[in-house]
């Protein structure tokens, strides 16, 4: 719709505009987990919706829409999925659709539980903001050669842990592991006293393909359903004593805490951008001309016990990333890997290039060097228990403004 009025009241400022629409689990009150789409402060039962005809002009099993994942949902292709959300889209602009007149099709979100919102079987987390890589070379390695040889030439990844993928509100418990206590040679077994957040976007996976082929970079996004915010929690004092030779592994794999909803590619075609220059040219199976990056806002915020208000600590955009979503999947899919419906590819942490735009303590602080203070006059090196973590992501444009609320995690003691 050109210009869609819902009859329903929605916040100026909701991430869940009519514009958005998008899809996630969710569970209430007589109502076992089943997909919803979020509009302003209520969530859309697509179950019992569909029980009410509403999509009675589309030809699939509506036994999809009372999964526990979307996986099955997203697995229906975009023309279906596209065709629900205008569906609900119209249905919210007409006071005499099912969605007006039948009760308990909207639920109001603070009565839902959300859950995560697709299986994931496998997890790639890549590492694409050149700010946020030369960042982190300089201070691990050499500040005149921050950047390894191959960066430039390829969307450096490292497949990641899918079984630790949680969703926002779940409680993050501080891991023990091998560390290295400053000064000394030897590691010990312990709590993490590096516990870090990572700002990232990721994207679902919502077309498979058969292994032994590979994605043209072309074709690359219509193998993309849709994005969330993604905390890849981290832990550096385990990372650094760990990741030589083969990268991260349990200073990564205790958990990672996406948002409950998933914004689908086609909602922010609006706010789509180009992306920076790559220089040198990449090779051809990874060239793309056009917009390929997206203007989202993204910002970070602490709060921390006994604290009524977080402390905003990092603003940034996605629309820096060096190396784009097509990009990223056209070279996963390169070497012939197959791809399956509800698989995650985390963008890498997100940082700009200021001092207030970076996306994670470990550039914020210096490698804790220079603590950041919080609103309420507490610093912060590192993070501490009872800490809670909050990513934000929205992005606004010509009055259209979309959101994908938040990504929220508490920090816990480690179990002893
Ligand atoms: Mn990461």
């Amino acid at each position: 719709m050109p210009n869609p009025k819902p009859w329903l009241d929605i916040p100026h400022d909701s991430d869940f505009s009519i514009h958005n629409l998008p899809f996630g689990i969710f569970s209430a009150t007589g109502k076992g987990k089943r997909v919803g789409v979020a509009i302003g402060e209520y969530v859309v039962d697509l179950a019992d919706a569909a029980s009410e005809g509403l999509f009675e002009e589309l030809q699939f099993d509506f036994g999809v829409l009372s999964s526990e994942y979307l996986n099955d949902f997203i697995s229906l292709g975009k023309q279906v999925t596209g065709k629900v959300r205008s569906i609900v889209q119209f249905a919210l602009c007409d006071q005499s659709s099912v969605l007006s007149s039948i009760e308990g099709l909207l639920v109001e979100m603070t009565a839902v539980t959300m859950h995560m919102p697709v299986k994931v079987g496998d997890y790639t987390d890549f590492y694409s903001s050149l700010e946020h890589a030369t960042n982190v070379g300089k201070m691990f390695r050499d500040p005149q050669n921050a950047l390894l040889s191959n960066w430039k030439h390829l969307p450096v990844g490292y497949h990641g842990r899918a079984s630790s993928i949680v969703v926002s509100g779940t409680e993050i418990r501080r891991p023990n592991g091998q560390i290295v206590p400053d000064g000394q040679n030897e590691p010990e077994f312990g709590p993490t006293q590096k516990l870090d957040f990572e700002l990232e976007m990721a994207f679902v996976v919502g077309k498979e393909t058969q292994a032994g082929t590979s994605v043209p970079v072309k074709e690359a996004e219509d193998h993309i359903f849709g994005l969330v915010l993604f905390n890849d929690w981290s832990a550096r004092d385990i990372q650094k004593w760990e990741y030589q030779p083969l990268g991260p592994f349990l200073g990564k794999s205790f958990a990672s805490s996406i948002s409950p909803w998933v914004v689908p590619l086609e909602v922010l075609e609006p706010f789509r951008i180009k992306g920076p220059e790559q220089d040198p040219k990449p090779l051809e199976y990874l060239q793309t001309g056009g917009e390929k990056n997206f203007d989202i806002n993204l910002e970070v915020a602490i709060q921390t016990k006994g604290d009524d208000k977080p402390s905003t600590i990092s603003k940034t955009n996605f629309n820096r990333m060096y190396w784009n979503m097509a990009q990223q999947l056209a070279h996963h899919t390169s070497n012939g890997c197959n791809l399956n419906v509800g698989d995650m590819m985390a963008s890498g942490t997100i940082s700009g290039s200021d001092r207030d735009s970076l996306g994670c303590m470990l550039e914020l602080t210096l490698n804790g060097a220079i603590p950041i203070t919080l609103n309420n006059g507490q610093k912060r090196s590192w993070l501490e228990d009872d800490d809670t973590v909050i990513l934000r992501g929205f992005a606004e444009k010509d009055g259209v403004r979309v959101g994908f609320g938040e990504c929220v995690g508490r920090v816990l003691k480690a179990l002893e």
